[in-house]
Parts: C-alpha cells; sequence; structure tokens
C-alpha cells in the first residue's frame, strides 16, 4: 500500500466479530482468564489493551518498523527509552532539541551518570568526532529541530552510527511520516509525541516509538509495561483517528508553511525564516534529498527582538498564541518565554534561539487569511 492508502486502512482493519470499521475503545482495566493464568492475549491494560494494539499495529505500519508502542506523551516515550539505557552511558545529540528532551536529558545528566555530547546537528563531520571521541550507546536527533528547522543528513549519520555501533533515534515529530520515513534511511527507532500532527487536532497528549529491529522493541515494549507510561484507550482511539486523515493534512500544512514562509522572507522587519521548503534555506538540497514535503512549522526571526515578538504575537487573531504544534488551527508562540524557557539563556544564545524569534504551527486554514493575520502581526512591530 501507498502511504495515503495505509493511513487510512493502517491498525488492522474491520473487528472480526462484528465488522465495524473502527476499532472499539476497551474501557477495562483488566480481562477475564479462562484459567490461573491462561488468557485470550489480554491480562492487564498497562501490559496490553485492544485499542492500543491497534494504534501500535498502525505506528509500526506509518513508519515501517517492527514495532509500534504507544505512550502517555511524547517525554513518556522518552523517558522509557533512557530507562533503556545502561548507567554512565552517553549520548550524541544535535544541539537544537525539544526542550523538554533537553531538560530531561538533564536530569540523567546530573541524576544518573549519563553523559550527552552535543553537537551542530547540521554537521555531519561534527558527528564523527564526537562519536570517536568517546563509545556511545544512542545518537539522538531531531530534523528539523525545534524551533530552528535545522536538518541533520539522516542517512550519512545513521551509517556513522552503525559503524561506531551506536543506535540511530530520530524524534520525527515536525516532518510527520507523511514526509520523511527515518527508519528507510537507516535509523533504528523513531519518537513521536502524537499530540502533535499524528493527533491533529490538539485534543490530547500522547507519544510514540516505532522500532525497526523485533529485539529492540521488544525490550522496549517490556519497558512500557514495567514504567506504565501507558495512554488510555480513548486517547488511542483519538490518535488512531487522527492518522486517517494524515496524508491530506500534511499536504494542507505544507501549503501553508511554504505560503507563510514566503510572505515574511519580504518583509523588511524580518530577519530571518526558517524553514527547510523555502530555496533561501541553508540546507535545501538536503532537505529535497531526504523529505518529499516540508510541513507546518516556520521560525521566523524579527529584527526588533523581544519587544517586536511580543507587539507581533498580541495583534494576531487567526494564530492563537499558545504552546504546541500540528493542530488543524493555527499557533504562534515565543521560544526564549515559552517551550524553550527551560533552556539557559546563555545556551539560547549560542544556539540561535534570539529573542526576536516567534515559531508558527500554520494550521488547514486558508492560506490567505493567514498571511493577512501576519501582516496585522508585522503592522504591529
Ligand atoms: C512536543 C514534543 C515533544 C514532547 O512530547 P509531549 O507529547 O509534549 O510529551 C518531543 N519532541 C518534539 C519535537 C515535540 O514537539
Amino acid at each position: 500500500m501507498r502511504p495515503d492508502t495505509k493511513f487510512v486502512h493502517s491498525g488492522g482493519g474491520p473487528d472480526r466479530q462484528t465488522g465495524a470499521v473502527n476499532p472499539a475503545i476497551y474501557l477495562s482495566s483488566t480481562f477475564e482468564q479462562t484459567a490461573p493464568n491462561e488468557n485470550r492475549g489480554y491480562v492487564y491494560s498497562r501490559t496490553s489493551n485492544p485499542t492500543r494494539t491497534a494504534l501500535e499495529t498502525a505506528l509500526a505500519e506509518l513508519e515501517n518498523g517492527r514495532r509500534g508502542l504507544a505512550f502517555s506523551s511524547g517525554l513518556g516515550a522518552l523517558a522509557t527509552l533512557l530507562e533503556d539505557l545502561p548507567s554512565g552511558q552517553r549520548i550524541v545529540a544535535g544541539d537544537d532539541l525539544y526542550g523538554g528532551t533537553w531538560r530531561l536529558f538533564h536530569h540523567h545528566e546530573t541524576q544518573f551518570g549519563l553523559s550527552v555530547a552535543y553537537v551542530d546537528p547540521t554537521s555531519t563531520e561534527a558527528f564523527a568526532a564526537a562519536l570517536e571521541a568517546g563509545e556511545s550507546h544512542i545518537v539522538y536527533l531531531e530534523s528539523p529541530t525545534n524551533p530552528l528547522m535545522r536538518l541533520t543528513d539522516l542517512a550519512a549519520v545513521s551509517s556513522l552510527a552503525h559503524r561506531h555501533h551506536a543506535r540511530v533515534v530520530v524524534d520525527n515529530t515536525f516532518a510527520s511520516p507523511v514526509f520523511q520515513r527515518p527508519l528507510e534511511l537507516g535509523a533504528d527507532l523513531i519518537l513521536h509525541s502524537t499530540t502533535k500532527y499524528l493527533g491533529g487536532h490538539s485534543d490530547l497528549i500522547g507519544g510514540a516509538l516505532v522500532a525497526s529491529q523485533s529485539d529492540w522493541g521488544e525490550r522496549l515494549a517490556w519497558l512500557q509495561n514495567a514504567v506504565g507510561a501507558v495512554p488510555g484507550p480513548v486517547d488511542c482511539f483519538l490518535v488512531l483517528r487522527g492518522i486517517r486523515t494524515l496524508g491530506v493534512r500534511m499536504r494542507a500544512h505544507d501549503r501553508n508553511g511554504l505560503a507563510v514562509a514566503e510572505y515574511l522572507e519580504k518583509s523588511s522587519k524580518v530577519q530571518a525564516v526558517h524553514y527547510p521548503g523555502l530555496p533561501s534555506h541553508p540546507q535545501a538540497a538536503l532537505a529535497r534529498r531526504q523529505m518529499s514535503g516540508f510541513g507546518g512549522m516556520v521560525s521566523v526571526d524579527l529584527k526588533a527582538g523581544m519587544s517586536a515578538a511580543r507587539r507581533f504575537l498580541k495583534a494576531l487573531k487567526i494564530f492563537t498564541l499558545a504552546e504546541s504544534l500540528g493542530g488543524v488551527e493555527s499557533l504562534a508562540e515565543h521560544p526564549a518565554s515559552m517551550t524553550h524557557a527551560s533552556v539557559p539563556p546563555e545556551v539560547r544564545a549560542a544556539r540561535g534561539i534570539t529573542d526576536g524569534l516567534v515559531r508558527l504551527s500554520c494550521g488547514i486554514e486558508d492560506s490567505r487569511d493567514l498571511v493577512a493575520d501576519l501582516a496585522r502581526g508585522l503592522r504591529a512591530v
């Protein structure tokens, strides 16, 4: 099946008993056993639940992986993954990460002896040097990064990591499997915040891991049950329902992202626009090589800094001032004071997250209304 067909049909198909085209929402914590320790495949919903199984089957299909696992949040997925690391381990990571990912890595560094080598995510040579410098368990990547929309050459870094016996984890939240499938480029594990594009309607919190290999997938499934950061069946149903329309939604986000990026780039009040679909993006060629579209995330650096960002954001009427991203409605936020406030100011400055930076999540509205709203914002600057 081609991706659009897969999105609609993934997850196991109609219910075998009733023919219902959607999975039932199994609101049951426990399941009857036919004799002590004999069961019908389900025992207790932390371990597994039929609605979650449908979602997990779909997740594996979307990313072309062997094992999909659903979690109660993206960070729940990451926390479970970190439980898999032997103590004293080393991670090599791109240095422009989701703020909460950075915060959890930092906690493990100070509490559990994890060491994280942060490198410029755009530089394959920097990954090579960090891998040479010490034995590493995992290379942890976001591409495009949040909020600066930088890219990592996923195929090159994956083969480099494998030569050093490190596994590659890619947070694929921004691109979604519609536009980028890292397992096909050599990565070993995908992480998603399903809160974002997969759910797609800003109505749930959820996460996912998808493993390319069954052995790592089974170990993570064991940890999923042992740690217990699992989603409820209603949230599983909602993510699966979001996945049905992922293809059409992502193409609408992509159209609007490009329209907004092209509009903002022309303004004299704008220092820079970060969007991998713009020819001016420093890695436009790599973007075209490893992505089939660029989605709805656009960052804009306003020349006049913090005060400009505040005026701009307060003037917007269609873009809602809110954290998060990936829903059908457009959102705008200020990384320095909101999503990335937990990153120390000097670290933010070193990474290019300026006080004038505004991150936009372009929804699926009419692009003319979005552009008119941004014009209103720029007039207020
Ligand atoms: C939101 C987000 C996360 C964290 O996911 P939650 O569902 O909020 O826990 C991780 N990575 C990226 C890129 C995100 O945008």
